[in-house]
């Protein structure tokens, strides 16, 4: 089926969710789609149809806000529904949507690219053992199916999120085996003063802290998970002290658990907006590689606008005023004129960015940090390729993130390089004496999801097809 829509919105976010609802307001009409079946982006996740009558959290409430909004506006919001390619050209873009086992076509005067982030995990020495989850990846669990990690779990992490799991498993009933984290409490310290541009979220992670600290949960700072024991299951993990550049040092000290929580900060999603045809530049304070963004979410295709965490990792807070910002420039495109909301919009969201940058401050990678990935870790999941693997074909010449993937598949597989192109990318860097900044993730190819072949294929009979008479001898 062919659509056609004034403005489409890509993630249901509050990003792209806030975007939506400010194009429409100006009577544009907006198609909002999202790989999850109701909006709320990563932070406000809809709880299954299991849970609905468990206690409502400060992020239920607030999804269930924005998703009411979204239901008395007239934006068409389609969940369960994954863009794999974007197309442009003509006017406008062309996305190919896979919904309901189907491809389906859906052209846009102005496209809206919010597909926020994902996280970052350092591999360890046996991390891809059952057991082991993302840090960010295990509040999905929470929210959606209030389901716990294991019996008694090892939170480990940079920033925020490693407080607030530990927080959410202790409150679903579950144990702590204790809290790792690379930060100290001086890095804490130095955030301190943009974090008062937020007082509410500044004492809400206090508290998280402090109730952990009274509940007697070894909290481990400036140590990592050095290593995941156990085979068919984690049975606990090695730790270790951390220099000030983050280098394991000392003797490894082990704790006992059935599951690990772990993650290194987040990383913005740019594959859309790469596939729209955008340029990416690096921004250490962002998280790394993010699309070229002019003011309010504009970039220098005129029809193409950004927001949220997947032009930096800024936080909830800030993606929401961002996502309004980019859907009123959309409608200023299309004909409206928005400059006076946009005027009022500048300096709160400035205000938000300053809070969430501050919070990416914390999982900026440190020198000694790969250090944590010995030679026999796996570093491509997919293709189960070791550290010692990846090393041998950037000396034999593969210098950019393209040359080992096509030599050795890292990152061909069902994931995409979402888990490995920034370890890879960090290891020829390291290799070279080259910046980061000097090694670009690899070309975007389509689909940006999986896509079945049968959805490509779509209706066909066997006996209708062609078939050519032989030819003659
Ligand atoms: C796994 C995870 C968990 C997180 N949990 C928390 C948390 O508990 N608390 C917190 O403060 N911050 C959390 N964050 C950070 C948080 O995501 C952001 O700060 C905030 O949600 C950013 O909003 P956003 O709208 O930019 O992105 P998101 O909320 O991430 O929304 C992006 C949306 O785009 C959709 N999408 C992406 N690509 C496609 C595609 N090709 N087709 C269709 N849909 C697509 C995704 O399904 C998603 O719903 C988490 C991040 C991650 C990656």
């Amino acid at each position: 089926m062919i659509q056609n829509t004034d403005v489409a919105v890509i993630g249901a976010g509050p990003a792209g969710a806030n975007a939506a609802l400010a194009a429409a307001s100006h009577g544009f009409s907006v198609t909002l789609i999202d790989e999850q079946p109701a909006a709320g982006g990563q932070v406000w996740r809809a709880k299954s149809t299991a849970i609905l009558d468990a206690p409502a959290t400060l992020e239920t409430v607030a999804g269930n806000r924005l998703r009411k909004e979204i239901d008395d506006s007239l934006v068409n919001h389609i969940g369960a529904a994954r863009v794999w390619q974007i197309e442009r050209g003509g006017e406008g873009s062309t996305l190919y949507v896979l919904r309901q086992g189907r491809s389906e076509v859906l052209h846009a005067r102005a496209l809206i690219i919010a597909t926020g982030a994902r996280e970052f995990v350092q591999p360890v020495p046996g991390w891809t053992t059952p057991g082991v989850l993302g840090l960010a990846g295990a509040t999905a669990l929470f929210k959606q199916e209030m389901a716990l990690p294991g019996k008694r779990t090892i939170v480990s992490g940079t920033g925020p999120l490693v407080f607030f799991v530990a927080t959410e498993i202790r409150r679903l009933g579950g144990e702590v085996a204790a809290v790792i984290t690379p930060n100290s409490r001086g890095d804490w310290l130095r955030c301190l003063p943009a974090m008062l541009s937020h007082a509410d979220l500044l004492l809400r992670g206090g508290r998280w802290i402090a109730d952990l600290i009274l509940a007697g949960i070894p909290i481990c700072w400036r140590h990592a998970v050095t290593r995941v024991e156990g085979e068919t299951q984690v049975a606990g993990v090695e730790f270790r002290k951390l220099t000030a550049d983050w280098s394991p040092t000392g003797p490894a000290r082990r704790i006992d658990g059935d599951s690990l929580c772990i993650g290194n900060g987040l990383i913005p999603a740019t594959e859309a907006a790469q596939l729209a045809g955008l340029g990416l530049e690096y921004s250490l304070g962002l998280g790394g590689w993010v699309p070229c963004e002019a003011a309010d979410g504009g970039t220098h295709l005129t029809d193409v606008f950004l927001c949220g965490d997947g032009t930096g990792i800024r936080g909830a807070a800030a993606a929401e005023l961002h996502g309004r910002l980019a859907g009123l420039s959309a409608a200023q495109h299309l004909g409206a004129d928005t400059s006076a909301e946009r005027d009022r919009l500048r300096a709160p969201f400035d205000r938000a960015a300053r809070f969430g940058m501050a919070m990416t401050s914390l999982s900026i990678p440190r020198a000694g940090l790969t250090r944590l990935t010995t030679e026999e870790t796996i570093v491509c999941r997919c293709e189960s390729l070791s550290r010692t693997d990846i090393a041998a074909e950037i000396t034999s010449g593969a210098r950019s993130t393209n040359a080992v993937k096509s030599g050795l598949r890292a990152g061909m597989g069902p994931c995409g390089g979402k888990f490995c192109q920034t370890t890879v990318a960090r290891m020829i860097a390291e290799a070279e004496g080259r910046a980061e900044a000097d090694v670009p993730p690899p070309t975007p190819r389509p689909p940006l999801r999986p896509v079945p072949v049968a959805a490509l294929a779509g209706d066909f009979s066997y006996s209708d097809l062609p078939i050519p008479k032989p030819a003659p001898l």
